[in-house]
């Protein structure tokens, strides 16, 4: 499955420590991730990581127009709820993107956890039938 990951920098750390936490979940798929936090998450645990642009670079657009093309399959998105954001607008397009085209999408670690452990038990493979690996 395509994950795409992307954290506010107040989360970033959470973030990583999430994806250290889960490693061996998400080593088995595809990860993209907005800059700044997709170099974090592969320095620190060493799983590859395709880096798009920083989020206030167009990198949520980036990942926006993937899950319009049906390329993304599993959204990790760690927001900061307290800080406003000068790419606002990105982040709503992102969510929006999410809804319309009926993504999973988690934007807090509880969700992520739930979301990434029914991944490995098999609960996202509709996935695989709406997105099909070429
Ligand atoms: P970043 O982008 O990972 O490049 O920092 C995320 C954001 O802050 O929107």
């Amino acid at each position: 499955m395509n994950i795409a990951i992307t954290a506010h920098d107040k989360k970033k750390e959470v973030m990583v420590q999430f994806c250290i936490a889960y490693k061996g979940i998400l080593e088995k798929h595809c990860l993209c991730a907005t800059g700044t936090t997709g170099g974090l998450v592969a320095d620190v645990t060493g799983l590859e990581v395709h880096r798009f642009l920083s989020g206030s670079q167009g990198g949520d657009q980036q990942i926006g127009a993937r899950i319009a093309y049906n390329e993304i399959d599993l959204v990790l998105f760690f927001r900061d709820p307290l800080t406003a954001q000068p790419h606002e607008p990105d982040v709503n397009t992102l969510l929006r993107l999410c809804d319309l085209h009926n993504i999973p999408l988690a934007t807090n670690l509880a969700t992520a956890e739930v979301l990434v452990r029914g991944l490995d038990r098999g609960d996202l493979d509709w996935r695989e039938i709406v997105n099909p690996k070429k």
